[in-house]
């Protein structure tokens, strides 16, 4: 049994997918052209935005919004720290100083109540992360955006197509991330990112930034420092026929999640995960809790199922976050997640055997302890 089974994915779309590599192999257009152009229409259309611009990365997606808003030396941005490490990464590359919010516990993403408090002169925006394919609080981070005039990123490279409130994610704040990491929702066949907005002023700016600051009417004219980020057409085409399989995908995840909440709940001590009112949840990851965690983790692993624990460690205690002199006990919520977290196998390929295996397995370990 594999974690994740991408094998299986492509083997189910594999002559959409080979007739879009010979497209583009047929046309040697590798970098831009009619593949990115359309490609970004249509995340644009099922996002329900203006814009959307091809990247290199969710990693560059991300840093390239918070150049656009014009983040520096001397800004703080508030975000959680549990994340993946490129969210707080980024920030740091921009000269700025991430400051961390705890999480709320049933849904892993950053808790409003807790920043307000961080809130200084210095504060020029917060980036929630819509972690494991559930959006943040949205409506109180916008509430608090608007009140201290903060610019608001989404990190939603986990959470492309989920919702809150009928909006999708990545479309409430200034700027919205999604990375198509292999393993994301939406994987390419190697890296790539984008960045989608309502706002033309910091689209024309990501447009410029991500390509050397090169003038759109005039070549070899640089109007800013920018750098090459770019998603190359063989990524895009790749893209464009999975994201016609996207939302099909997504409930078949939500299918299995069902499906493993309703065989989990009440064995054990399990947390099964928490989808709050009025959002929808893309299942990135299925992620439950139980103080047993790492014995149950040794006991599938024995029997051939694997897991990951998302995240082990909060990034405030990562070593490359050493300089900004956080301590244990400053995130309760985030402390305790990372000893309870444990993630199972979920996509949209795998199978009931499986998964009926794994719950027999987990069934079995808390009968035995
Ligand atoms: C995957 C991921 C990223 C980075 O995306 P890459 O495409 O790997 O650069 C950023 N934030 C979160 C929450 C992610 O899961």
């Amino acid at each position: 049994m594999k974690f994740l089974d991408l094998v299986a994915q492509y083997k189910s779309i594999k002559k959409e997918i080979d007739k879009a590599v010979e497209r583009v192999l047929d046309s040697s257009i590798f970098i831009g052209g009619k593949e990115v152009e359309e490609f970004e229409k249509e995340v644009a259309r099922f996002c329900g935005v203006k814009y959307a611009i091809g990247v290199n990365s969710g990693t560059d997606a991300l840093f390239l919004s918070l150049k656009a808003l014009g983040i520096k030396s001397g800004d703080e941005v508030i975000t959680t720290p549990f994340t993946f490490i490129a969210t707080a990464g980024v920030i740091v590359n921009c000269g700025a100083k991430p400051v961390f919010a705890d999480i709320e516990s049933s849904t892993f993403n950053i808790s409003p109540e807790s920043i307000e408090g961080l809130i200084t002169p210095k504060t020029k925006a917060i980036l929630p992360v819509h972690l494991f394919g559930q959006m943040a609080d949205m409506d109180e981070i916008m509430k608090i955006a608007r009140k201290y005039k903060l610019y608001v990123v989404e990190d939603a490279a986990q959470a492309i197509g989920a919702e809150y409130r009928s909006k999708k994610a990545g479309t409430i704040g200034d700027l919205g991330c999604f990375s198509f990491f292999p393993s994301k929702n939406l994987g390419a066949y190697g890296d790539g990112g984008m960045i989608i907005t309502n706002n033309k002023k910091l689209a024309e700016k990501i447009r410029l930034l991500k390509n050397h600051g090169s003038s759109p009417k005039e070549k070899y004219l640089n109007l800013v420092i920018g750098t090459n980020s770019r998603l190359d057409a063989l990524q895009a085409a790749i893209l464009r026929v999975k994201l016609r399989y996207l939302s099909k995908w997504s409930r078949e995840r939500a299918k299995k999640a069902d499906y493993y909440n309703k065989n989990l709940k009440g064995v054990g001590d399990i947390i099964v995960p928490k989808i709050n009112f009025g959002r929808s949840h893309i299942f990135h990851q299925y992620t439950i809790k139980t103080k047993l965690r790492d014995k149950l983790q040794q006991y599938l692993k024995e029997k051939e199922i694997p897991t990951m624990i998302y995240y082990p460690l909060s990034l405030h205690s990562q070593p490359a976050f050493k300089y900004l002199k956080y301590r244990q006990g400053d995130f309760l919520e985030a402390e305790k997640a990372l000893k309870e977290v444990l993630s199972l196998p979920i996509y949209p390929e795998l199978g009931k055997k499986d998964q009926d295996y794994i719950i027999q397995k987990i069934k079995e370990f808390f009968e035995k302890s």
